[in-house]
């Protein structure tokens, strides 16, 4: 079975190794994904949240810590190990790195992204950041964003706003977007800039 289901939540139950293979090949077949790295903190959101329920119900989720597996564990469903935000970032910009995909990092303060694509673009040669952008705007700036993301035409878009803003900012443009991976990342911008 390819879904695990915690407290409502529709988890994979890939690993991770398959968990990047597969989300790589949805990119090389140019079909739109988001992804939530969900721990069990996200679970008890979606449970209090329709909106985010609704937003999680049609999200590739992948179970981001030891909380969910042992969740899946106790109900006899077959999640093996955690997929996290951070490795499943770094496992994608490898993938970027060989295919020379494009990316777009929008999120966390000025300085931590300014360094956070400054360390991933050393690391990842050859993976194109193409914009990065910090997650402190006006709303009469969001429009702008939007245009930037769209215009630079990334295959991969990650975003750290916190969650659910994060997912419902992606969900809400995301026919405009033109990124065929859309994954919140939370605090991972902050781990890569440090
Ligand atoms: N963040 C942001 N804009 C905001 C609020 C938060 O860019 O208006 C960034 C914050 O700097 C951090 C990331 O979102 O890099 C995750 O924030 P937080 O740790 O609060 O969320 P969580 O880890 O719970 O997802």
């Amino acid at each position: 079975k390819q879904v695990a289901n915690i407290l409502g939540v529709p988890f994979s139950t890939r690993g991770f190794r398959e968990t990047v293979t597969y989300i790589a090949e949805r990119i090389k077949n140019g079909q739109k994904t988001h992804v939530v790295t969900a721990n069990p903190e996200i679970v008890m959101l979606a449970r209090a949240d329709r909106a985010f329920q609704s937003i999680v119900e049609q999200a590739y989720v992948v179970p981001d810590g030891i909380g969910i597996v042992y969740a899946a564990k106790w109900t006899n469903q077959p999640i093996r190990e955690r997929v996290t935000g951070v490795e499943l970032l770094e496992a994608l910009m490898a993938e970027a790195n060989k295919h020379q995909w494009g990316v777009y990092l929008l999120g966390a303060k000025p300085d931590v992204i300014r360094l956070a694509a400054e360390k991933l673009a050393a690391r990842y040669p050859n993976a194109r950041i193409v914009g990065y952008r910090d997650g402190f705007f006006r709303a009469e700036d969001e429009e702008g964003i939007v245009q930037e993301i769209a215009e630079a035409r990334p295959e991969l878009l990650f975003v750290a706003l916190g969650a659910p803003r994060q997912d419902e900012w992606m969900v809400k443009y995301r026919d405009r977007l033109n990124a065929s991976l859309m994954m919140g990342v939370g605090g991972s911008f902050d781990v890569i800039s440090g």
